[in-house]
């Protein structure tokens, strides 16, 4: 059984921007030799956040747009007062920073339109994302 820990660092451009990050995890799981077993992807920060979907440009576009619709910028939020981001906490806070992944036989599972997405909530900004693998 291992485990393993890998670092992926992203650079982000925009203050919303949604990453398709699945060939960079694949490249790991490739790369580290990773058969079968569990593998958890969380990013190291307050103000991004992880999820599993088609990565389309309409839908790209659709989700960017009803993050600043839910979580509005420009709100009345209590922790603009001290940091002009709290839009980005909330949003990372309710979509979640971490998923984990099914590795079997080598490949990482997913539905046939599954791609992971990195959604920088408070960018531009270099990103961490921590991917644990327990297996074999
Ligand atoms: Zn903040």
């Amino acid at each position: 059984m291992k485990f393993e820990v890998s670092s992926l660092e992203i650079n982000t451009n925009e203050r919303i921007e949604i990453l398709d990050i699945t060939d960079k995890v694949e490249n790991i799981v490739n790369q580290n030799g990773y058969k079968n077993g569990i593998l958890n992807l969380y990013v190291l920060h307050t103000t991004a956040a992880i999820t599993l979907n088609e990565y389309e440009p309409n839908l790209e576009e659709d989700l960017k747009r009803i993050i600043k619709e839910i979580f509005k910028p420009d709100g009345n939020w209590k922790h603009n007062l001290i940091d002009n981001n709290a839009h980005a906490h909330l949003a990372s806070s309710l979509i979640g920073n971490s998923r984990s992944l099914l590795i079997e036989s080598g490949k990482i599972v997913l539905g046939t339109w599954q791609r992971i997405l990195f959604i920088e909530l408070d960018g531009p900004r270099k990103r961490m994302i921590k991917i644990v693998f327990i297996g074999e």
